[in-house]
């Protein structure tokens, strides 16, 4: 890789960034190889970007796991069909909703809801939860269930889910094919496309380091990302899981994940990018430095505490030991100590008033 990018290509580099000038290789790529001394300026200029465009407030979003159960292979991850040792668990509708109602008094004003791609939660069930949530309460509700077909997503959205999160992962055929055994690019990419058609708030990114994966292709995907309009950007770098067939591969690694958001702040000045649980786990100051290059979004676990633990997409994951109440007060303090500001209102994605929401 070419780690010796001259001074006057990183300048050039940061400069087209910030005119606006077209995601592409040739400026992307200096950027995220930049040497530490340039990153400092890189950060800076995230930093800077993401206070003008979406102002100090760091949104809270209350994320529930809600089933670990997963009919998808991926080969990084510790949910995978194959690994037998998971215990696995799904919380009932019920529990779902009450725990929705628990996240808004703690004054959360969105859930996430994530799983494996559970096939107990049907269209229909799914909706239902959905409704409830609608109906009990004034979250605005983020889905991020994995692939499923059109109609599904469209039920899904009109039963009031505002929000949908799933990464493309990576944008290189080969590299996709190598990790997903089960799955296929252009099919995540359509379903991508679906949930913008559909009109959610689209959340996509990347898993960085995977084996072989290289800066022009991290730079294909942030232009790719950029093509279809995506409005959330969650990253994280890969952590290995002994379970996995990854399971002995290096990862992601701190620096570049950092350069990596900088970047996407420069691309995507309004979009809302979090300070991902993957960057907390890899580095103890991996979400703070994150929140400080560019990211404003940080997404605390508010599932039931023995669940947490099953939920192990890769080892070592921050959870914490309180209750959620607990956790919450110990994020506001966090953000606080950044100088920074808890978001009070939905924090929808900004869009051009010209476009309907
Ligand atoms: N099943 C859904 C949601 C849960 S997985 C889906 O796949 O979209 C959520 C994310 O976890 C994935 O998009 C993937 O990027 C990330 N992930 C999986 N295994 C990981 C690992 N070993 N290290 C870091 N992130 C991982
Ligand atoms: Fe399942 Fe998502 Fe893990 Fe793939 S990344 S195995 S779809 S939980």
């Amino acid at each position: 890789m070419n780690n010796n990018t001259s001074y006057t290509d990183f300048q050039a580099a940061l400069e087209a960034a910030l005119r606006g000038a077209p995601p592409a290789r040739g400026w992307l790529v200096p950027l995220l190889s930049c040497n530490e001394q340039d990153a400092v300026e890189l950060f800076r200029e995230a930093d800077r970007v993401r206070r003008e465009n979406v102002g100090d407030d760091i949104h809270l979003r209350a994320l529930l796991e809600f089933s670990n159960f997963c009919r998808k292979d991926c080969r990084y991850c510790g949910l995978r069909r194959d690994n037998k040792k998971v215990k696995r668990y799904r919380l009932s509708a019920e529990d779902i909703i009450k725990t929705a109602l628990e996240a808004e008094k703690l004054g959360y004003r969105t859930m996430v809801m994530q799983s494996g791609e559970d096939a107990a939660f049907t269209r229909d069930v799914m909706a239902n939860i959905i409704k409830g949530i609608k109906e009990k309460t004034d979250l605005a509700v983020t889905l991020s269930l994995g692939e499923r077909d059109i109609e599904t997503y469209r039920a899904w959205r009109e039963a009031g889910a505002d929000r949908y999160l799933l990464r493309i992962e990576t944008t290189n055929p080969e590299l996709f094919k190598s990790v997903h055994p089960d799955d296929d690019l252009d099919k995540r990419m359509k379903a991508l496309m679906d949930l913008k058609e559909l009109g959610y708030q689209l959340g996509t990114g990347v898993l960085l380091g995977l084996p072989g994966q290289t800066l022009e292709n991290l730079a294909d995907d942030i232009a790719w990302m950029h093509g279809i309009g995506a409005e959330m950007l969650g990253n994280g770098p890969l952590i290995p899981h002994p379970d996995t067939p990854l399971g002995r591969e290096k990862g992601g690694e701190m620096n570049l994940t950092l350069r990596f958001v900088s970047v996407l702040r420069l691309v995507f000045p309004h979009a809302h990018i979090p300070a991902t649980t993957a960057m907390g786990t890899l580095h103890p100051q991996g979400r703070e430095s994150a929140l400080r290059c560019g990211a404003n979004v940080i997404m605390p676990n508010i599932g039931p505490m023995g669940f947490r633990k099953l939920y192990e997409i890769y080892p070592g994951k921050i959870y914490r030991r309180d209750d959620a109440k607990k956790d919450r007060e110990a994020i506001v303090e966090m953000v606080e100590s950044l100088g920074r500001t808890v978001g009070k209102d939905h924090g929808h994605v900004w869009r051009p008033v010209q476009e309907k929401k």
